[in-house]
């Protein structure tokens, strides 16, 4: 019989698996209705032979040295320098913006008074939210601000998650702050890079270990039973089953939306393969004020198949989450209204005994991949 039985085969639940086996010695069956692990970090070659992430880019970066550790045991990496651009109205500017697109907005005249003003408010290197720019007495700095708003977040925003910013939650604006430096990097963290071989290699290795049983093409629900109400809270198979439950689906959909559904943000990935050896600047390139898709991404840049003589790029289309079959819930859509519609469903797994939510859909979170390794390993370390 198994110790833990674990819903869902991205990092939440491999990291678990892993932990739990390795760590507690238990026997785990970890189960996924994809019939592929590693979660939405899936990868694969496509039929070109360019590895592309099926769900869209993931691009792992961490300053906790545990987590690059703990994931390095499991993979090489591939030392890609993410940089991104943003397509405005046709000219392309390093994102997030910083010292580097203050000149080429401004000019380098206006430019450099412009950075002597940033940096003596706030200092060198400073990370500066939107808000606190637009808010400012300064009226400089209210414009730079403005800019930033107008030409980089409003629009990308507002096709990201279908609302305005001021309906959306502040922290999503803190992801896209000024920097006052000239590092065209998106992330600054200490570790950065993409598993040399691909993500699912990785989950792969993570899963090859005694005491771990992977069941794919196999729903939660055909083998679960979870009551609340009932004499036996979980049966699996049809039978009562008192080991740990680790959840990391769409809680509400476990439960029948019997509260209502939790509004996600879902997106459509349109494919394209192209004859030629590069099709844009950069692994990635944000539309932040035209287009309907939010962001082209070109793969050969994340792999390092620089050398291949074409290439395949993936452009994303937001759209609402309607649970239809094969539409994907991809982000939480945190705001107070859904978070307390969270907390109903929340109530209710409260009154299993060792039944565990994890990882952005059943913690409603917007997690990155490091926070939610590092988060499993807490979990594991629990239990
Ligand atoms: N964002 C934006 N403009 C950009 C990039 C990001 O307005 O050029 C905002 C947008 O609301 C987006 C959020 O910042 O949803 C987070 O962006 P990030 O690139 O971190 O998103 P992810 O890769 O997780 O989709």
């Amino acid at each position: 019989m198994y110790q833990s039985i674990i819903i869902g085969c991205g990092f939440a639940g491999a990291v678990m698996a892993r932990q739990l086996a390795e760590k507690n010695g238990q026997s785990v069956l970890v189960i996924d209705s994809r019939n592929h692990v590693g979660g939405n970090c899936y990868d694969r070659k496509d039929e070109y032979g360019i590895l592309v992430h099926q769900y869209g880019p993931h691009i792992f970066h961490t300053d906790i040295k545990k987590v690059y550790g703990y994931l390095s045991r499991f993979t090489e990496w591939y030392n890609y320098r993410h940089e991104v651009v943003g397509n405005i109205y046709g000219k392309e500017l390093p994102i997030p913006f910083n010292l580097n697109t203050l000149k080429m907005v401004y000019g380098e005249e206006k430019g450099a008074k412009l950075e002597k003003l940033l940096i003596d408010e706030f200092g060198k290197e400073a990370r500066v939210s939107i808000l606190e720019l637009m808010n400012h007495e300064n009226e400089e700095l209210r414009e730079i601000g403005s800019y930033v708003y107008e030409n980089i977040f409003l629009k990308y925003t507002m096709k990201q998650w279908g609302k305005t910013p001021k309906e959306i939650d502040p922290a999503v604006v803190g992801r896209v702050p000024v920097l006052l430096s000239y590092d065209n990097r998106y992330f600054q963290s200490t570790y950065q890079g993409l598993p040399l071989h691909g993500f699912t290699p990785l989950f792969d290795k993570m899963l090859d270990f005694e005491g771990i049983e992977v069941r794919l093409n196999t729903n939660a629900k055909d083998v679960l039973t979870i009551d609340p109400a009932g004499e036996h809270k979980v049966l699996f198979e049809g039978k009562p089953f008192e080991g740990n439950v680790i959840f990391t689906g769409a809680l509400d959909e476990l439960f029948d939306c019997r509260f209502g559904r939790l509004p996600y943000r879902s997106l459509r990935f349109d494919f394209e393969h192209y004859d030629k050896p590069f099709y844009q600047s950069h692994g990635v390139v944000n539309y932040t004020v035209t287009e309907d898709f939010t962001r082209i991404t070109e793969f050969k840049y994340l792999s390092g198949q620089l050398d291949a003589s074409d290439t395949t790029i993936i452009k994303e289309y937001p759209m609402a989450y309607e649970g239809q079959n094969g539409q994907i819930p991809y982000y939480a859509i945190n705001n107070d209204a859904n978070q307390a519609l969270y907390e109903k469903y929340k109530e209710l797994v409260q009154t299993i005994p060792h039944f565990y939510c994890l990882g952005r859909l059943a913690e409603y979170k917007y997690y990155n991949i490091d926070a939610i390794v590092n988060e499993a390993h807490l979990l594991a370390e629990r239990l």
